[in-house]
């Protein structure tokens, strides 16, 4: 993303086009957009949805124009302060593409910075292919009566309105919501440029019904919210059980139906909850305590409004905000909708119609199939609310522990696991076990002696890895996966006051694990065929002095293998420091790091039995190294964290390595096939020593490549979000008539239309 910034500094509108060709696939030589376009969509577009618009433009502006009026002077003791408000002389609004179309976010974010009366409102927007931009958009710029409109998106437009180009002039403030990279972006110019909210967070509803309330409509509210992005927060509060299995029912088929499913059940797993309170005034102290960014009354309840309203009619400004905004940021208020029942059908149908030029129209076309159980209430009916902060889109009462610091709102590390024909997104080995190995797991678990703990030192299966690698016991340390290995290093290792070394793009957990642990993490390169570079990882390690360096051999995601003669150099550069190589993906490659184990005492091999040993299910992963680097971890690790099973159970596959060996091979063999199909295709991909491969779509974002598979159950992870990686995806090797069935999914994606 930084290399992007620098190259629109440098490069300006030479360097937006060439950007734009990159991400979007669109040739754009014109980048600014003529007024009169966006006036021809407003005339263009389907009546219905230009009177949506333009009302809710109206509205939005009144608000806003309401909220700058001016202050009161206030005179205390003799003295009187005046607040002026003085607006900046250019703003740029960012409307996010890609996954739908969003004129909804344009109204909110232009129409305050003109009635504010900013001088110019710049809007920058990414084009499709072909350098259009949607109609519904450029009829939202009309509305809004912005000054400039720019076929520009993603980093590169974040860059071109803080540094300027030739065709874009330089802003004095960014506003909008975008992708990661736009936030990560806009994060990076703050202080060049003015960034109010440089992550606009997760949505957040809080939608309180009572029976009158019309269930779609309801429904329809909490999943558009969901939909946003995985962290929000998405609340049905109710005092009517009816209303609760009514709506949570339609939840379920609006969630089952939607092409987005992934991202609205990744959202509602960890924040979306049906609460049975007992009476409004319990579902107003729970929406108080939440303060959520939205929330919406649907209830008849004189005082409280009748309707249910979506953000775009209604809401002040919602794009901006970061999460839980209403709890952090002093001076926000969360929107209310108005009372009158007249103004509530007005509003209700305009936000069918906006609701409807997003993706949420998918949604609400096909609702009327299959059911979905609803999602849990979190409190027995009754329960009196206590007063709560959030964390990560949940209530916390405020008498609950506070989590340390940045990681109250830090994600947790998990990939959705989505019910789909054809998953290979997580690596995991597409063939199980054998049936002779199942049948000795029976006879192992009818074995055991379930009623004491388990071997603390698990001596055992330590001795047999150990004999499997030329090694003894004190040099073999395990735990529930790599992951757990790698914790336990981190834990013992790194620390607060301690730095580890990570080379991105690599496997994030790294990194994640090291900042649970309070280790500083520092940052290192790859070139461009993403080897770690030996000069300026040499540099790092002595500038830094980290205590824990770590390099993926063969690195997820990007496939490649590293020199053994790099390792060496970097394990001895380290020293003291521990060299970590993680060889999740060892066995699908013709190296491996094992066999330096001998000349630096300060290396550590990490290696699983999820992959290519097929017992991903079974969550067992090995460390090699010094007795003190096993000693050390030994010492961070739980009493017993090892089940008896996961023991014998790993023992056990070592007499299977055979079936082991021809599995990898049958994989090798596989992935090379699957590697020169993707050659054919439109697609950019990467040589791999692991049991998947990277690719990029040529001529397609990633994202719409990667719906575009899932809408096809096929599952693979899209890696984007990595730096160096934009609009890449990550497949993994599968069986042969799953790879057959991901390649024709491909094509098609790739060659249908757009
Ligand atoms: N390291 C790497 C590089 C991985 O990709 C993975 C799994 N995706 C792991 C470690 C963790 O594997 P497990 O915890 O299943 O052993």
């Amino acid at each position: 993303m930084r290399s992007i910034l620098a190259r629109v500094r440098a490069g300006g509108d030479d360097a937006l086009r060439e950007l734009t060709a990159r991400f979007d696939g669109a040739r754009i030589d014109e980048i600014a957009v003529p007024l009169a376009e966006a006036a021809a969509a407003l005339d263009r577009i389907d009546p219905e949805l230009r009177e949506a618009l333009s009302q809710a433009a109206r509205r939005i502006r009144r608000f806003h124009e309401h909220q700058s009026e001016p202050a009161q002077p206030f005179s205390s003791e003799g003295i009187t302060v005046t607040l002026r408000r003085i607006p900046v002389e250019r703003a740029g609004v960012y409307v996010p593409g890609g996954r739908a179309k969003y004129p909804s976010s344009l109204l909110m974010t232009a129409i305050p910075p003109k009635v504010a009366g900013v001088g110019a409102v710049a809007v920058c927007v990414p084009p499709a292919g072909d350098g259009s931009l949607p109609d519904e958009v450029l009829a939202a710029a009309a509305l809004a009566g912005v000054d400039e409109i720019y076929r520009v998106g993603g980093a590169q437009a974040i860059a071109a309105l803080a540094y300027g180009t030739k065709s874009v002039p330089a802003v004095d403030v960014i506003v909008g919501a975008g992708s990661r990279i736009v936030s990560l972006a806009k994060q990076e110019v703050r202080g060049v440029v003015g960034v109010p909210a440089a992550f606009a967070g997760p949505s957040e509803v809080v939608v309180i019904a009572d029976e009158s309330a019309p269930a779609m409509a309801a429904g329809l509210d909490v999943v558009v919210q969901a939909e946003h992005g995985p962290d929000g927060l998405a609340w049905l509060v109710t005092w009517s059980e009816r209303a609760l299995g009514e709506i949570n029912r339609l939840i379920g088929e609006i969630v089952s139906a939607s092409p987005r499913r992934p991202e609205i059940e990744s959202t509602l797993e960890k924040g979306g909850y049906g609460v049975l309170v007992d009476s409004p005034e319990q579902a107003m102290a729970v929406a108080n305590a939440i303060a959520p960014e939205h929330l919406e009354l649907c209830c008849e309840e004189p005082g409280i409004s009748s309707r249910s309203c979506g953000t775009p009619a209604q809401s002040s400004s919602a794009p901006s905000p970061p999460p839980r905004s209403a709890t952090t940021t002093p001076a926000r208020a969360t929107s209310f909708p108005p009372s009158a029942p007249p103004a509530s059908r007005a509003c209700s149908e305009s936000r069918t119609s906006t609701a409807g030029s997003t993706s949420s129209r998918r949604a609400k076309r096909a609702w009327r199939r299959r059911p979905r159980p609803s999602q849990p209430s979190p409190g027995p009916r009754g329960s009196t609310p206590t007063p709560a902060r959030c964390s990560r889109g949940k209530a916390v009462p405020e008498s609950a522990p506070a989590g340390r610091g940045s990681l109250v709102d830090r994600p947790g590390y998990h990939s959705p696991q989505v019910d789909v024909a054809v998953r290979l997104n997580t690596n995991e080995s597409p063939e199980g076990p054998s049936a002779e190995y199942r049948a000795e797991l029976s006879r192992i678990a009818g074995g055991l002696e379930l009623n004491r703990y388990p071997d603390r030192r698990a001596s055992l299966l330590r001795r047999g890895i150990a004999a499997r690698h030329g090694l003894s016991e004190e040099n073999v340390f395990c735990a529930n996966g790599s992951n757990e290995v790698l914790m336990c290093l981190l834990l013992f290792f790194g620390g607060a006051g301690r730095k580890a070394l990570v080379f991105e793009p690599t496997y994030a957990l790294h990194r994640h694990i090291a900042e649970l642990s309070g280790t500083e993490v520092v940052l290192g390169k790859r070139d461009e065929r993403f080897a770690i570079e030996p000069g300026p990882a040499a540099e790092l390690v002595a500038r830094h002095r980290p205590a824990v360096v770590f390099a993926c051999s063969p690195n997820n995601p990007t496939g490649n293998l590293e020199r053994l003669e790099l390792l060496g150099d970097l394990a001895a550069a380290a020293a003291p420091g521990l060299l970590v190589i993680d060889e999740a993906y060892g066995q699908f490659s013709p190296e491996s790091a094992t066999s330096l184990l001998g000349e630096h005492e300060n290396l550590a091999v990490v290696r699983t039995f999820s992959k290519s040993w097929a017992l991903a299910g079974l969550r067992l992963g090995y460390l090699l190294s010094s007795s003190e680097v096993v000693a050390g971890c030994e010492r961070s690790s739980l009493p017993y964290h090892l089940g008896s099973f996961t023991q014998a159970a790993g023992l056990a596959a070592l007499a299977h390595e055979e079936e082991m060996t021809a599995r990898t091979s049958r994989l090798l063999q596989e992935r090379e096939r699957l590697a020169r199909r993707l050659e054919a295709l439109a697609v950019e991909t990467w040589p791999s020593s692991a049991n998947f491969i990277l690719f990029r779509p040529r001529s397609r974002g990633g994202h719409e490549v990667w719906e575009g598979l899932l809408s096809r159950s096929v599952l693979v992870r899209e890696v984007s979000s990595f730096p160096r990686l934009e609009d890449c995806l990550r497949v993994t090797v599968g069986t042969r008539e799953e790879n057959d069935a991901f390649l024709e999914a491909l094509a098609q994606v790739l060659e249908g239309p757009r």
